[in-house]
């Protein structure tokens, strides 16, 4: 088993002089925190795991040229891709950052809808398919990154299948489904249904994964369950993974003499009393104007503090070949000179400003110089300098200003939070950090730091990896298959051979489809007839969670057992109803008044009383509603009923609450405590009647799931109730040919 990392840059950038290629390691949030996950595996002996990353090199090389290059990537453990130049225009600077950038971070003023941008970035995202396609092995885990390659998981799932694990890990924000929803429909469709050709599928925040389930919904109608969707005929994981940082590199880093003394030499260049640092790619979405406006504010308000502060602004050139970002850099460098210029002296400079990327230890010494880091994107999928910037405060010396709009803000709840629209609240911070005394900047460095080191880069892909293999088990585990025609007939043979046999069913979803209204759903003329058949040459029950009421109103003049109220009665043929479970019911009383005003504030949802338990009915409800509703009812009824022996099922449209010992297998259980049978056969659909599948596991039993779903413990699976009945008259029918024989 390998691990292939999928990216569209790879950690290393091309360059060719003189006929030979030279490797420079990239930057960047992404290639940085799956690079120190490497490291950590490459000097693991427990952990190791062989991995290989896949991306672009960041220049097309020729035909004639691959052979020499590819050698040459051997010893960096890549597999390069490679992408006309042409077509990078297309894919690149087009969709990826022309539509999908500026769209998932809010800006849908800048967003750009170009079909021939849409049409290359699956031709890209199909080329990257195949590179992995061609060099993966069964087995191997494929961990592909971020909002460039959205597609290739399905495309790489498509040739594949389930020999190989995928995972995929998204490292902007997802946007609510009313922004998602401006993709034209085919792109928005073919984007979901590509991400879901992973095994799991990673957010940094719970928001993001709320809006992506959200997306799933509404747009191909996938509900979810505790974030686990059944899709395709298989478990599909979607969770919150916040990405951190090497905390020990940066922490151990600052502490350096080398570190140290590049800091000195900082502060002393500065001269100034406070240092107020920031950098950040030019990028519109990391609020640098709003910062400035912020910062001017300050000055404005604060003449006091003129000639105390500097502050200090890095800036690194990104996307200069779009042009909406060499107009952002025109208009950073225009306000910078008009603040420098109306608040500056002789002897003062109030912003110092640097445009380059600079390498990891300039960097860490300028956290360390840096009093206050200030950092207001106006939307960011993590930002992980605002972590880096406490973890290198090794001396706990300095302050947080962070706007709540960037993913990191939901961990580093102790920094200063602003937001960043408001040059007000960015003043005020200001002013707030460099009045707060030295015990509470260590207090909060402090509470920071913990959680960091708690949850660094390494747990986080750790983390990933395990559950990437916890859902690829999960998957292999659906063993049901759907019934052929061969195992039907071996069915039918061995109920032929048999001499007692028992044949069970449950009533809805499985010998009659569901309707609207849950009431009507009552047995038709050709179902009685084959309920009365089967019953003439086997033992049947019926197994259902309808009430007595019910099943007496419509079977009553059958020779079949009853089983009601998911086992809590029942009634042999000829005979009276008797409790299977006594059970106190005191429950009821207090969960009623929660479920009713669920459904005071659900239209079109129905409350069923029964004996023993509680069913809340939502099918003709509005979808989005039922499950925004539905999931908040199960959250209280979950909280509130922690000491009580009950259960709170999801079936089929319906929500059960019931005492734990009073359940369908239980009920069944009890068949087999008098009679011995050569032939026994159970038919379900829903979540109840999986206790029914489990407990007839090892019983040699014939069990099918009717539905669609391989989630089950049934051995086999047909589609719909129709089946069902056309099983059993087959059944019928041989019987009968054979006692004619
Ligand atoms: N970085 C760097 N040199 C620079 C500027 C940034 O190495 O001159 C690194 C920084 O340490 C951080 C990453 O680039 O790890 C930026 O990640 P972040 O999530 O903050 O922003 P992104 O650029 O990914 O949007």
């Amino acid at each position: 088993m390998r691990l292939l990392i999928v990216s569209n840059r790879l950690p290393f950038t091309l360059s060719l002089k003189d006929g030979d290629f030279t490797f420079t390691p990239s930057s960047g949030g992404l290639v940085s925190g799956i690079s120190s996950y490497l490291d950590y595996l490459k000097n693991s002996s427990i952990n190791s795991l062989e991995y290989i990353w896949i991306g672009w090199p960041g220049l097309f090389i020729s035909e004639n040229m691959r052979d020499r290059f590819n050698v040459k990537s051997k010893d960096h453990n890549i597999v390069s891709v490679f992408i006309k130049d042409e077509d990078m225009e297309y894919f690149y600077q087009g969709f990826c950052n022309k539509t999908i950038w500026p769209l998932f971070h809010y800006f849908q003023a800048y967003t750009r809808y170009e079909e021939k941008h849409y049409e290359t970035y699956k031709t890209i995202n199909r080329i990257f398919a195949d590179k992995i396609c061609e060099i993966a092995q069964d087995g191997d885990i494929i961990w592909i990154h971020d909002y460039h390659l959205m597609l290739v998981p399905q495309m790489v799932r498509e040739v594949l299948g389930n020999r190989v694990k995928i995972g995929f890990f998204l490292h902007i924000p997802f946007p609510s489904f009313e922004v998602f929803r401006l993709l034209p429909v085919l792109w928005r469709e073919e984007i979901l249904k590509g991400i879901l050709g992973s095994d799991l599928i990673g957010f940094h925040t719970n928001e993001y994964t709320y809006s992506f389930l959200r997306a799933l919904l509404r747009i191909l109608g996938i509900d979810h369950n505790l974030g686990k969707i059944y899709w395709n005929d298989r478990i599909i994981k979607i969770d919150t993974f916040p990405m951190g940082i090497d905390f020990e590199k940066f922490n151990a880093l600052s502490q350096t003499s080398e570190i140290r003394l590049i800091s000195k030499e900082i502060k002393e260049k500065i001269k100034t009393e406070k240092i107020i640092f920031s950098v950040d790619r030019l990028d519109y979405t990391k609020g640098i104007n709003n910062r400035l406006l912020g910062f001017e504010e300050f000055l404005k308000n604060n003449p006091e503090h003129h000639k105390k502060i500097t502050f200090y602004l890095l800036l690194v050139p990104s996307r200069i070949a779009i042009d909406r970002y060499r107009e952002l850099k025109d208009e950073i460098d225009k306000k910078i000179s008009q603040i420098n210029s109306t608040y500056g002296t002789v002897d003062w400079q109030p912003i110092i400003y640097l445009w380059r990327h600079v390498p990891v230890n300039e960097l860490v010494a300028t956290y360390l110089a840096s009093d206050i880091c200030l950092i207001t994107p106006l939307r960011d999928g993590m930002n992980l300098v605002a972590k880096e910037y406490i973890a290198a405060k090794s001396d706990y010396n300095g302050v947080l200003i962070l706007s709540e709009m960037a993913g990191s803000a939901k961990e580093l709840i102790e920094a200063i939070l602003v937001n960043p629209n408001s040059a007000r609240e960015i003043s005020e911070a200001l002013k707030k950090a460099i009045t707060m005394n030295h015990e509470e900047k260590r207090d909060r460095l402090y509470e920071m730091q913990k959680r960091l080191k708690e949850y660094s880069v390494i747990s986080w892909a750790k983390d990933f990896i395990c559950d990437i293999e916890a859902v690829y088990k999960e998957n292999n585990n659906l063993t049901a298959i759907f019934l052929s025609e061969e195992n039907l007939n071996k069915i039918i043979k061995d109920f032929q051979k048999s001499t007692k046999s028992l044949i069970i069913s449950d009533y809805d979803g499985t010998l009659v489809n569901f309707t609207e209204d849950f009431t009507l759903t009552k047995p038709d003329q050709d179902l009685l007839k084959i309920i009365k058949d089967i019953s003439e040459i086997s033992k049947f029950y019926i197994v259902t969670g309808r009430p007595i009421k019910f099943v007496d109103d419509f079977f009553k003049d059958l020779n079949i057992g009853i089983i009601a109220e998911h086992g809590s009665w029942i009634k042999e043929s000829g005979g009276a109803w008797n409790e299977l479970f006594k059970e106190d019911t005191d429950w009821k009383n207090k969960i009623l008044p929660i479920i009713k005003r669920y459904e005071n504030r659900l239209p079109n949802s129905v409350v069923e009383e029964k004996s023993f338990s509680l069913g809340f009915h939502y099918r003709r409800c509005d979808p989005e509603m039922a499950n925004l509703r539905i999931h908040e009812m199960i959250d209280e009824l979950i909280n509130y009923t922690a000491n009580m022996n009950l259960q709170i099922l999801k079936g089929n449209k319906i929500v059960e609450i019931r005492s734990y010992s009073n359940n369908k297998g239980a009920a069944i259980s009890r068949l087999f405590v008098k009679d011995a049978y050569d032939f026994i056969f159970f038919a379900g659909d829903d979540t109840t009647d999986e206790d029914v599948f489990k407990f007839l596991k090892d019983k040699n039993a014939h069990t099918i799931k009717v539905g669609y779903s391989k989630n089950t413990a049934a051995k086999y699976i047909v589609k719909n109730p129709a089946y069902l009945r056309n099983f059993f008259k087959k059944i019928i029918k041989k019987r009968i040919i054979d006692e004619h024989i």
